[in-house]
C-alpha cells in the first residue's frame, strides 16, 4: 500500500531531481544541500522564467501546507552546486531572455542558508537572477543569513497572518521573526514581493487586509508587488499519507468575491496587487 501511494505521489518534479542527482560525484568534505524536488519553466515564482529548487525542511506547519512532504530535513535528495548548476545553465537562453533565473522555495529554504547562498553565487556567475521564497522566521542572522541575504536579489516573503493568534494556530509560530525580517530588507534597500495566502476564516477577514496594507505600505518601495494566493486543498492527500489529521477539511477555497475584496482594500496601500 505504501508503496504504491508513494509511487503515486511522485511528480514530474520529483522524477527532475532523482535524474540529475543520478550521476552525481559527491567528493569528500564537499557542501551539499537536500531537496525535494525541481520545476523548470516557472513563470510565477520571480520574474522572468525561473527554474525553481524546493529545498527540504520546514520551521513552519502550516494547516494548509500542500508541501507537507517537504517537512521532514531528513528527506529528500542531497545535491551538490555543481549538479544543480550543470542542469540550470542549460536553460540560460530563456533565463537571458526574459531576466529569469533561479528560485530557491521549500520547505524553507533559509534553513540550508549556506548551500543556497553558494548555489546563488554560482547562479550569479552564470548571470542569472535569484529568488527566496521563504517564510522569513530568521531568528538569526548569522553570517550565513546575511551572506543569503546579500546574494538574493528578490525576496518572495509570506505574510501569513497579521494578527498574532491566528498567526500562531496557523503555522504553529508568532509572525513577529517574519515581520522583522521584512523591515530588514527594507532597511538593507532589498526587493520583496509580499505573498498571502487567503484561507477563509482565518486571513480572509478585511482587518487583516487592512492591517497587512499598512505594513506592505511602511515597507514603501522596498515591495514590488503584493500577490493575493487563494487557498486551496490539492495536498490534502500528502497529510493523509502522513497520517496527520486535516485540521482545514471544512474549509471551502476563498470565493472570487472575496478575493476581489481584500485586493481592493490592498489597493489602497499599494498600487501592485495580483
Ligand atoms: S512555510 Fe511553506 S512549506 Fe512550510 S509549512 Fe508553511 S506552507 Fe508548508
Amino acid at each position: 500500500m505504501t508503496e504504491t501511494i508513494t509511487n503515486i505521489e511522485k511528480s514530474v518534479a520529483q522524477q527532475n531531481a532523482q535524474q540529475i542527482a543520478v550521476n552525481q560525484v559527491i567528493h569528500e568534505g564537499e557542501l551539499t544541500g537536500r531537496i525535494h524536488s525541481i520545476e523548470t519553466g516557472g513563470t510565477v515564482d520571480g520574474p522572468g522564467i525561473r527554474y525553481i529548487v524546493f529545498f527540504q525542511g520546514c520551521n513552519f506547519k502550516c494547516l494548509y501546507c500542500h508541501n507537507r512532504d517537504t517537512w521532514n530535513f531528513k528527506d529528500g535528495i542531497e545535491v551538490t552546486v555543481k549538479t544543480l548548476m550543470d542542469e540550470i545553465v542549460t536553460y540560460a537562453p530563456f533565463f537571458n531572455a526574459t531576466g529569469g533565473g533561479v528560485t530557491a522555495s521549500g520547505g524553507e529554504a533559509s534553513i540550508q542558508a549556506k548551500f543556497v547562498t553558494s548555489l546563488f553565487k554560482a547562479v550569479h556567475e552564470a548571470g542569472f537572477t535569484t529568488c527566496l521564497d521563504t517564510n522569513g522566521y530568521i531568528k538569526n542572522y548569522t553570517p550565513d543569513i546575511n551572506d543569503l541575504i546579500t546574494e538574493t536579489d528578490t525576496f518572495l516573503l509570506d505574510l501569513k497572518c497579521m494578527n498574532d493568534d491566528i498567526h500562531k494556530k496557523l503555522v504553529g509560530h508568532t509572525n513577529k521573526y517574519t515581520l522583522d525580517f521584512a523591515k530588514h530588507l527594507k532597511e538593507l534597500g532589498k526587493k520583496m514581493w509580499i505573498r498571502l495566502v487567503v484561507v477563509p476564516t482565518y486571513t480572509d477577514d478585511e482587518e487583516n487586509a487592512h492591517a497587512m496594507g499598512k505594513f506592505i505600505q511602511e515597507l514603501g518601495e522596498a515591495v514590488e508587488r503584493v500577490e493575493l494566493l487563494p487557498y486551496h486543498e490539492m495536498g490534502k492527500h500528502k497529510w493523509a499519507y502522513f497520517n496527520d489529521p486535516y485540521q482545514l477539511d471544512d474549509i471551502e477555497p476563498p470565493s472570487r468575491e472575496s478575493l476581489l475584496k481584500i485586493k481592493n482594500i490592498l489597493l489602497n496601500y499599494h498600487k501592485e496587487v495580483h
